[in-house]
């Protein structure tokens, strides 16, 4: 048995991806234990990034003071356009912010549901696609800032999706996309002040996960409203737990919550 606060499942990028779930100071293998039974026992608290314990997080992964006053928490983090530091303007704590902001990052299109674009620092983009399910990806632009990319993103959000749709994810593989036609189709909505930064190398990362079964209508679990979840895993996509019974369980909003993995 392993006790300890959740993190978001560490990945490695292999055929098909590699899952480890991160409990207090353990690291467990879930690829192994795919059409084993396992169970999650949550102890009915939760940790916020500062440290304090609640029994509820205020929204998302944050107490109500992280929420309004932490720069892990600012309007930048959802909106990256409005990214100030390159400026050298605060928005709520700058030394945080410029080691957060001021790193070369990149804008990419991935097919997780379908055709979206997104942005990431650059050199994370397979994290990022693993964490979204993605089965493909690739990288259009490279740009100095994290505000820049969002310059991009933000043009490209006009005429593409920025959003995946679990459900969809969840429910299968996608229909595979020619992703260099793609970026042909849709550079051309870049600014010409920011089209100096698209990349000319067209490269496509494949990525498959380790899944037996794929639900058929898919059934959120959730600790707020069960804290046992208990069954068979059948397969892990994204930074979802797929179970038996088309129940799915999300790693990564159960971030920060104290709990117990049996195996
Ligand atoms: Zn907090």
């Amino acid at each position: 048995m392993y006790n300890g606060v959740i993190q978001k499942m560490q990945t490695e990028y292999t055929d098909p991806v590699n899952y480890d779930f991160l409990i207090g100071d353990s690291k467990v293998n879930l690829n192994e234990l795919i059409n084993s039974k396992i169970s999650l026992v949550w102890s009915g608290e939760v940790v916020c990034v500062c440290g304090k314990k609640l029994k509820k997080f205020y929204r998302q992964h944050f107490c109500y003071q992280c929420y309004w006053n932490a720069p892990e928490a600012s309007p930048s983090i959802f909106k990256p356009e409005l990214c100030t530091a390159d400026l050298g303007i605060e928005e709520r704590n700058l030394a945080w912010e410029k080691k957060f902001q001021l790193v070369p990052h990149c804008v990419y299109l991935a097919n997780s549901s379908g055709l979206k674009v997104g942005i990431t620092r650059n050199n994370n983009q397979l994290t990022r696609w693993m964490d979204q399910g993605a089965v493909q990806g690739s990288l259009i632009a490279v740009v100095p800032n994290r505000r820049i990319s969002g310059l991009v993103e933000l043009e490209l959000k006009k005429v593409l999706s920025d959003r995946t749709n679990w459900r969809k994810m969840l429910s299968g593989s996608p229909q595979k996309l020619d992703l260099i036609q793609a970026k042909n189709q849709y550079i051309k909505y870049i600014p010409s002040e920011l089209q100096q930064f698209i990349i000319p190398e067209n490269k496509v990362v494949n990525i498959q996960y380790p899944v037996a079964v794929y639900p058929v209508k898919v059934n959120s679990l959730n600790f707020y409203k069960c804290n046992i979840i208990e069954g068979t895993l059948l397969g892990i996509k994204g930074q979802y737990l797929l179970f038996d019974d088309n129940r799915v369980f999300n790693v990564r909003s159960h971030q920060g919550f104290i709990a117990k993995l049996s195996i």
